[in-house]
């Protein structure tokens, strides 16, 4: 920062007449400061010597992997503990000692001096407790230990975590519990190291308080109903079916003098104001465009601490939105791949810091512009099978292919109203429904390919395959390739994209665990339908596979493609459509919470071990309760900004017109008072809209947690809008150098 400050002019203003503004010079500094401090920028960190250090000597150094655990514990164990991770078979507790050892040992080569639980509570974030490797001995010195129960069990003081009832203070024991299939990796700190050990966080009474558990739980859930499926198709080896996951992360970038300077970016994550840049996305000049300098600095930086920690981050791009850009790993399996994106949000978020970037993870931090989604690619396989949705060359004849893919469109049908349940928040609801994102009207897009075949067996069974061909473009210097069988439609919330179905509605900030449980156990359920019907209708007889097959995918698409739509879904029609078709239309997250908890998600969580009937009326409690004080810290801070930042400039603005116009007449001018009565009329309306959403917020009536989600998403949602439209009226009429907000066009386009 500069030290030299200029000296205050003192004002040559003649007195007598009506002064304006005596502030005039020191409001909006902090904006000023801000585009300055940004104009300014220059990288203060070194660069990185990546000459030296090639991305297959660093990839996953940081991870006790695999390999590491072949290296430093015996065979036995090793073999023992792979049991577990690649079978899903019952972890050895008795290997615990020796883990712990060797896991104690590599740890402290690489530098760390203390180890970690990370657990993931109901709040969606990533949480940790930290404990010292050294015990102090009555000599006097101290040891360093990790034991066994160390590494099994922690017992984390976390009473505040949010649990929907299960656990009151009074009775507050919560465990951490070591999850081997997720390894432990160093947490690099330029002070010293960390040993962090992915964990379950659950109750005294042994019931899930994260969002971990149910993961674990819906994949057991998930291999069994499939080990049944491909036992009929004559794979008996029994080799795990994991549920595997690949999430594209989108997200914003700001430079943090503009982040600090915005109060609700700071504390919302969003901005709860501001006026329409005259230039957003409309030129579709950022999607795919060249990246800035400074923030592709940033994600070579961000993947490099992401590969030391083995997530396979693969695709880089800019988005649609100025300023905004994805980021997608490879897949993995779904549990690995949540607890990957939890650590993947912290560190993009961690490095951002070191760029002097923000980056934003909120779906919706600018209105007017495109939000960001997290689109869940999900699917199913082994390592003996392979991708159970990979369709082949010729689907119309893959017959177990067409089974599992049958299963998820019924399941899908079934349980449109937990999908959209588990993607409600008070930050995807300005997403969801806006014409950028999926509807909030959940369908499945198949494509031309396999909406023929499932027609075909419709009308009496599938004989072809629409071959996709080659692609040719009129010009011979380029290579001639074969097309993909299936066009993109990136207005369905579920598409099926080639060999995987993409959930597309999933909120960018959101973890990635509650969808994920969702698909686990409704396909989980789907599966033990299709293989009851097939067990009973072939009665042991592999002879009549094909016919029991053919009349469940009949039955199937009888009953369920008015789940599937491959048109426009962001047309009116589609809406109009949807309803006759009697599919859910679920707008807003008061709407859609509820449908965690019918009957039948209820029975279905409950009859495949996934979640009890306490553990998901505590999940809808919490999100209930989630989306109420999301929704009134921004109503709060809506207030605040509007009386303390927003009225002030107004009313100074108004004060130099009123100055101009009493000075003007004095020496016989006609002022135009337009601009005037527009401002006073603003300021008006201004003043009165605050009034009305302290009145929503005061309003404590409701007395039911569904109850006060309504009332936030009825009156005090609309209210703060009602603040917004004068707010950004009024950004829109007061002289920029009174205005102390930065703007929309000095976050988005000021790099
Ligand atoms: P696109 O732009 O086509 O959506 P991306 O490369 O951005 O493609 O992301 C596709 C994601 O889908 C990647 O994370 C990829 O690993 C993932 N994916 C591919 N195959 C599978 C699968 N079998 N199961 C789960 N995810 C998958
Ligand atoms: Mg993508």
């Amino acid at each position: 920062m500069s030290t030299t400050l200029a000296p205050t002019k003192t004002s040559t203003r003649p007195s007598g007449a009506a002064s304006g503004s005596s502030h005039s010079k020191s409001v909006g500094s902090a904006r000023q400061a801000a585009i300055s401090a940004v104009t300014n920028y220059a990288v203060n960190s070194p660069p990185i010597e990546f000459a030296d250090s090639i991305a297959q000597d660093y990839y996953s150094t940081n991870v006790f992997s695999k390999s590491v655990m072949k290296d430093r514990l015996p065979k036995s164990i090793y073999k023992s503990v792979m049991m577990t991770i690649e079978s899903g078979e019952k972890l050895d507790p008795t290997v615990a000692d020796i883990v712990a050892s060797a896991m104690k040992d590599w740890a402290m080569e690489k530098g760390a001096t203390h180890y970690a639980h990370i657990f993931y509570p109901l709040t969606g974030a990533t949480a940790e407790k930290h404990d010292s490797f050294l015990s102090p001995t009555s000599d006097g010195s101290t040891l360093s230990e990790f034991s066994g129960k160390q590494l099994i069990q922690g017992e984390p003081d976390g009473s505040s975590f949010p649990t929907g009832g299960i656990r009151v203070t009074s009775q507050a024991r919560g465990y951490t519990i070591w999850d081997v299939t997720s390894p432990a990796y160093i947490l690099e700190n330029p002070n010293g190291n960390t040993l962090c050990i992915p964990t379950a966080f659950v109750s005294w009474t042994g019931e899930a308080l994260d969002k971990k558990t149910p993961v674990l739980r819906s994949m057991q859930a998930l291999n069994k109903q499939a080990q049944r499926i491909l036992k009929l198709f004559g794979h008996q080896d029994g080799s795990f079916v994991a549920s595997t996951a690949g999430p594209e992360q989108e997200y914003f970038l700001v430079d943090r003098h503009f982040f600090f300077a915005r109060p609700d970016l700071l504390n919302a994550g969003r901005t709860l104001f501001g006026c329409k840049p005259p230039k957003g996305q409309e030129f579709d000049d950022h999607y795919f465009g060249a990246i800035p300098e400074r923030v592709l600095a940033f994600m070579l930086d961000a993947e490099r601490e992401l590969f030391k920690l083995g997530i396979p981050v693969k695709t880089r791009h800019n988005e649609v939105a100025p300023g905004q850009f994805e980021i997608a790993p490879v897949f993995e399996s779904a549990n690995l791949a949540a607890d990957h994106q939890q650590l993947m949000m912290l560190t993009l978020d961690r490095v951002a810091k070191k760029y002097g970037m923000a980056c934003l993870m909120h779906e919706k931090p600018f209105a007017g512009v495109n939000g960001s989604g997290k689109h869940v690619n999900w699917s199913l396989g082994s390592s003996s099978q392979g991708n159970m949705l990979d369709p082949g060359d010729t689907p119309h004849d893959n017959a177990q292919f067409l089974v599992f893919c049958a299963a998820v469109i019924r399941a899908v049908h079934l349980h449109q109203g937990l999908l959209r349940a588990v993607v409600a928040t008070a930050g995807n609801d300005h997403r969801l429904g806006a014409n950028e994102a999926p509807p909030a009207i959940i369908s499945i897009f198949l494509g031309d390919q396999l909406t023929d075949i499932f027609e075909q067996i419709k009308a009496g069974g599938a004989s072809s395959s629409i071959d996709s061909g080659t692609l040719t473009v009129g010009a011979d210097v380029l290579p001639l390739f074969p097309k993909d069988a299936g066009d993109r439609n990136r207005t369905s919330p579920f598409a099926f994209t080639g060999n995987r179905f993409e959930f597309r509605a999933v909120g960018s900030n959101q973890s990635i665990a509650g969808p994920l449980v969702a698909i686990n156990t409704i396909v989980a359920e789907s599966l033990d339908y299709c293989a009851t019907k097939l067990e009973e209708e072939m009665q042991g007889d592999p002879q009549l596979l094909n016919t029991a097959v053919q009349s469940l995918l009949t039955e199937v698409i009888n009953e369920h493609s008015a789940i599937i739509f491959n048109g426009d879904g962001y047309s009116d029609e589609w809406h109009v459509e949807a309803e006759e078709r009697g599919l859910l239309n679920l707008k807003t997250t008061a709407d859609a919470l509820p449908y965690l908890h019918t009957p039948e998600v209820q029975q279905m969580f409950a009859k495949y071990g996934v979640l009890s009937n306490r553990e998901l009326e505590s999940r809808l409690e919490t999100y209930l309760e989630q989306y109420c004080l999301t929704v009134d810290v921004e109503a709060n801070l809506s207030v605040s900004m509007a009386r303390k930042l927003i009225f002030p400039a107004a009313i100074r603005y108004q004060n130099e017109l009123a100055a101009a116009c009493a000075n003007l007449t004095l020496v016989g001018i006609d002022f135009d008072t337009d601009t005037l009565d527009s401002v006073t009329a603003l300021v008006k309306g201004l003043q009165d809209g605050i009034v009305r959403l302290e009145h929503a917020i005061a309003d404590h009536s409701a007395t039911t947690p569904v109850e006060e989600a309504r009332h936030r998403c009825d009156a005090v949602l609309p209210s703060m809008l009602m603040v917004r439209n004068y707010v950004d009226k009024l950004e829109s009429i007061v002289a920029d150098d009174l205005w102390p907000l930065p703007t929309y066009q000095e976050m988005l386009f000021i790099k």
